[in-house]
């Protein structure tokens, strides 16, 4: 199972580490959670890269790895705009301004999925197996990742969350209804 953004593997790090699990339910209070209005939402190119945009992405990192993440999307901090940090290789963690996947490969795969703003939930997705990354860092500079596998599985993922598109909405029929059948529930109780 692909463990995009990292979310099925808490049950165990919950017997082995109390300490990290408290830190990542600390973490993942501070992302915004479906049915949030943030994650629908189309963000904006970021155009200023200045003190107050690397001090978004130092806190994204942290959370992100907190959370026990590969990837987390400005709108899922409730910040609209076309930024998101993931794990480019294993021990690399970077962060794309207004990310352009400009090549993609014909093969795909299909792989379960679950993401940070969808707790509990984990469903197939179809994915280019290899992409090409473009954008930019958070001091400017232009930077290009070839990607494959997990890697371009979440920028793809991050990617979506910047025109609002979730794991449910990349899914099958069926996948999406079940997936719903568990969130629904949980709506408007609290
Ligand atoms: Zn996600």
């Amino acid at each position: 199972m692909t463990d995009v953004e990292g979310q099925v593997k808490h049950e165990e790090q919950e017997e082995r580490d109390p300490e990290r699990e408290a830190r990542r339910r600390i973490a993942l209070a501070q992302i915004r959670q479906y049915p949030d209005v943030a994650l629908k939402m189309t963000a904006r190119p970021v155009e200023e890269f200045d003190e107050e945009l690397r001090r978004l992405v130092a806190r994204m990192k942290l959370l992100m790895e907190d959370a026990s993440g590969i990837g987390l999307a400005a709108t899922q901090v409730g910040v609209l705009q076309r930024l998101f940090v993931f794990h480019a290789a294993e021990d690399d963690v970077v962060a794309v301004a207004n990310p352009e996947i400009v090549e993609r490969s014909e093969e795909t795969d299909v792989d379960d999925e679950g993401c940070l703003s969808i707790q509990g939930v984990v469903v197939p997705v179809e994915r280019a197996l290899t992409v090409t990354l473009a954008g930019r860092d958070e001091h400017g500079t232009e930077v290009r990742y070839e990607l494959e596998d997990i890697y371009a599985r979440v920028a793809q993922h991050e990617n979506d969350h910047l025109d609002g598109v979730l794991i449910i909405d990349r899914t099958t029929p069926e996948a999406r209804r079940e997936a719903l059948a568990v969130l629904r529930p949980r709506i408007g109780i609290g």
